[in-house]
């Protein structure tokens, strides 16, 4: 017998992404059809958020978020700012997103790094403290905006602890998005207002550390994302493949969702129609309400 469907809400992903661009419709529509009931689609550059602007006026299940994430700021045009203040005026319920900070890129030979291009262009890291001023900046805009933030850390979990406590921080909270810190850290961030976002990477038994952190996390700031395309399921798991993009990157669809939502209410010990529940008022406090909810 299949699983009934439930409702769930996808805190993290960049549908704007998926490859080729004529499968994203459907892909909608069979998350929709297995219960997904919004999704924060987060751009990660100028050069992308004219698709995410467009999915968002056409789909009401996407709620848009815009930002310069830390891969992407060495193709920052010199008015970025003010055009990431613009999308974000254009669409009042848009979150600020994705930014971050990331100290593993700085290592990565050019070479790997162009899998994940995307078609945006080249990833060339930009340095520490230059990442670091430029996620504090849009930080602050999500703050006078009243917006809620949506962070990408890579091994720099310490280092973003320091800086959101020495700033102001958005009112409605930030989602620590795939969080891969430690347990310890999780009450300190929690104190500061995060929610946690856990992803597939959950279902990898390789993953023990997440999973210690996602057991510990208080459960009024969980919350559950696809990353879609990235971060795909194991492949016992996965309940919907998507073909391999252009140059041969495997490719999570957001419909698996419920697949992670079913794992993650069975690893906590709870009944998955109140975890569900509880899942989709979290998100609902941080992002606000889709429109057809
Ligand atoms: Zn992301």
């Amino acid at each position: 017998m299949s699983a009934p469907v439930l409702p769930s809400c996808d805190a993290h992903n960049h549908l704007q992404a998926i490859r080729p661009e004529g499968v994203r419709e459907e892909c909608l529509e069979t998350a929709r059809r297995l219960g997904v009931e919004a999704m924060v689609v987060n751009g990660t550059c100028e050069g992308d958020w004219p698709e995410v602007a467009a999915l968002a006026q056409k789909h009401r299940l996407v709620q848009p978020s815009f930002g310069y994430h830390p891969w992407r700021l060495s193709q920052r045009s010199p008015g970025w700012l003010e055009a990431l203040r613009g999308r974000l005026t254009e669409f009042p319920a848009a979150g600020v997103g994705e930014i971050g900070i990331d100290a593993w890129i700085l290592d990565q030979p050019a070479a790997s790094l162009r899998r994940w291009d995307g078609g945006l262009g080249e990833i060339v890291p930009t340095p520490m403290t230059e990442q670091e001023q430029v996620f504090l900046r849009q930080l602050e805009l999500a703050v006078t905006m009243d917006r809620s933030a949506s962070i990408h850390c890579i091994q720099a979990w310490g280092r973003l602890l320091e800086l959101l406590r020495s700033t102001r921080l958005p009112a409605r909270g930030f989602l620590l998005h795939s969080y891969g810190g430690s347990r310890e850290l999780v009450p300190q961030f929690a104190e500061l207002g995060a929610y946690f976002g856990f992803s597939g990477a959950l279902l990898h038994e390789r993953k023990q550390r997440q999973r210690d952190a996602f057991r510990s996390v208080p459960p009024d700031r969980l919350l559950l994302e696809t990353d879609a395309p990235d971060q795909p399921l194991p492949p016992a798991w996965i309940e919907q493949p998507l073909p391999l993009s252009a140059i041969g990157r495997e490719q999570n669809h957001p419909g698996n969702l419920p697949v992670v939502q079913r794992f993650a209410a069975e690893f906590l010990g709870h009944e998955p129609r109140s975890f569900s529940a509880q899942v989709r008022t979290n998100h609902q406090r941080l992002f606000g309400h889709c429109t057809h909810i």
